[in-house]
């Protein structure tokens, strides 16, 4: 991309929010702010999921004040991931940058991620430095889901990496291609590949308002990422049934040498009950783990829209999406 056409390119800053009234009145000067100080048009896509404070309304009036704010209500709370998909399917910049709306992703990054996507780089990444502003267990828990997502998926997710992040118009296509319900964005923007560069930055306290997120819904994500983008699970399953099958026989051969060779008789109970326990938990758990695919196999093929959208404001007829 030459400088002489920088006048035309355009950014669509992508904005999923659930109940921020309170981080809104923040949100948008901030943005207004560094985007004003960017030589790019740009607009601002604010998808409101389903909130039950006065989000929409707030938004609406913003919408009343500037043509660069586009609003997508949805009819319910659809989760974050429906809303970044949405956000995706509107945008209609030469690229987009998601972020969120309490502005723990630092807006002033967008300066260096232009820069970089000016460069020739399709994707910036934003990565956090520390992870000061979360609990110990959070950070743990992140870390180890990293660890354990990028063993077993063949796709590598960037560690300590959110949604906040640069993708031109070429991935954002690619994204819109991805037709699964099940949604995990962090996996599917890295999915379309391109030529990436990484900002490092130190992730902020939430400005105002408070997380959506608690530990059985991130434990669910976490499941529905690792899920979503590999089967290696059960296929493990078939390694430790042929290991347990194969220390069963080793075993059965020394019973057998024991009794006929030796002249020993065997004492069953304990043993038994040892190995009916060990196996039947195994078998247990591995079936779980097949019904946790074949539950995703239905959601899959039920085909359901990804959102509903009750409202569209700021959208020229041109640019509307089908949800
Ligand atoms: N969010 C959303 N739908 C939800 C939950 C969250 O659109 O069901 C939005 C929220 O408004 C915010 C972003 O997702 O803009 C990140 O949420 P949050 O700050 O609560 O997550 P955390 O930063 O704690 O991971
Ligand atoms: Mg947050």
């Amino acid at each position: 991309m030459t400088q002489q056409q920088n006048k035309q390119q355009s950014i669509s800053i992508l904005v999923p929010m659930y109940n921020e009234a309170e981080a809104i009145p923040h949100f948008f000067p901030a943005i207004h702010k560094v985007m004003e100080s960017v030589d790019v048009e740009y607009n601002i896509i604010c998808v409101d999921d389903g909130s039950k404070d006065n989000t929409l309304e707030l938004l609406l009036a913003q919408a009343e004040q500037d043509t660069r704010v586009q609003v997508v209500a949805f009819s319910r709370n659809f989760g974050k991931e429906a809303a970044m998909t949405a956000a995706v399917d509107y945008a209609d910049g030469d690229a987009a940058i998601p972020i969120d709306a309490d502005l723990q992703d630092p807006p002033e990054l967008i300066i260096k991620m232009v820069e970089k996507w000016r460069e020739g780089f399709d994707v910036v990444y934003a990565k956090r430095v520390s992870r000061d502003t979360d609990t110990a267990m959070k950070r743990s828990s992140a870390g180890g889901f990293y660890k354990v997502f990028n063993k077993l998926s063949q796709l590598q997710i960037p560690e300590n990496v959110g949604d906040f992040r640069l993708m031109d118009r070429k991935v954002l296509d690619a994204l819109r291609r991805l037709p699964e319900k099940d949604r995990f964005m962090k996996g599917l923007f890295c999915w379309p590949g391109f030529k990436n560069t990484t900002l490092e930055f130190e992730r902020l306290e939430r400005t105002a308002g408070d997380t959506k997120f608690n530990y059985w819904k991130l434990w669910n994500f976490a499941l529905s990422g690792i899920t979503s983008f590999s089967t290696m699970p059960i296929r493990f399953g078939v390694y430790l049934g042929l290991l347990v099958s194969f220390c069963a026989f080793i075993f059965g051969l020394w019973t057998i040498i024991k009794t006929v060779v030796m002249g020993v008789d065997v004492p069953g109970y304990a043993s038994l009950m040892v190995v009916m326990l060990f196996l039947g938990g195994i078998q247990l758990f591995f079936m779980g783990l097949m019904g946790e695919y074949i539950g995703r196999i239905y959601m899959e093929v039920k085909n359901r829209p990804i959102y509903v959208v009750a409202q569209e404001v700021g959208f020229s007829s041109a640019d509307k999406k089908a949800g």
